[in-house]
């Protein structure tokens, strides 16, 4: 299958409502180029380097969304190159996307990434820290909150994700209902390759889908 009949089956079985963001770490420009050719709006990339890059040599418009852990050292470049960044995760990255977006005077849209399955070793938020980070970014000038995301465990069997789903769409309502500084619909990134059917089941409004849209990755 080329890229270009996954992309089009991928969003033939998506109901209308929900966002793909093509998960494209590891990916060519050419790859990139023709997921977007295909259908593809978002573009979804782990590293700020690699995203420069690419981007660089793709001439079709996508909206671009940083998806990895941020280093705090990068977000000076990933306010340049992102149109939204998916993982904000503590108050200390927060305020550095704060000032460093606001020097080019630019509002940058951000998910707060929460870790649904309060695992130690992962990245986002805990649960019941959500409120006070959501809090905290209220107060911001050029942060704007604009949903939710979560990974979720890792799981072979995508029904074992589902509670984790579950809990972060009933966090994403509380947020959404508390937090009301813009009109925009509030996103919810949740569901990969093996599990997005059950994150739309959940309530995904957004999901992040690589392998089923490029293929497996190239092992290193
Ligand atoms: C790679 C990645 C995805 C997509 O994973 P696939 O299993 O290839 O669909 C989604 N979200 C994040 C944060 C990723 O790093």
């Amino acid at each position: 299958m080329s890229i270009r009949d996954n992309v089009k089956r991928v969003l033939s079985q998506i109901p209308g409502h929900v966002t793909v963001v093509a998960a494209a770490k590891t990916r060519t420009a050419e790859e990139i180029s023709e997921a977007i050719q295909a259908g593809i709006t978002h573009v979804g990339e782990n590293y700020v380097q690699e995203a420069q890059r690419v981007k660089a040599s793709i001439s079709f418009r996508a909206s671009w969304h940083f998806i990895g852990h941020l280093q705090t050292n990068k977000v000076k470049h990933a306010v340049r190159v992102f149109d939204m960044i998916q993982t904000v995760d503590s108050i200390r990255l927060a305020r550095e996307v704060d000032k460093r977006a606001g020097k080019l005077g630019i509002k940058m849209p951000v998910l707060i990434e929460v870790n649904s399955a309060q695992e130690p070793q992962k990245a986002g938020i805990m649960p019941g820290e959500m409120f006070s980070l959501l809090e905290a970014l209220e107060g911001m000038e050029a942060v704007v909150v604009r949903g939710l995301m979560t990974m979720g465990p890792f799981e072979e069997d995508p029904e074992r994700i589902r509670p984790y789903f579950r809990l972060t769409k009933e966090l994403f309502e509380n947020a959404r209902d508390s937090y009301s500084s813009n009109n925009d619909p509030f996103v919810l990134s949740m569901g990969m390759s093996d599990s997005y059917r059950v994150a739309i089941e959940e309530g995904a409004n957004m999901v992040r889908i690589g392998t089923a849209l490029f293929g497996p990755r190239p092992v290193p």
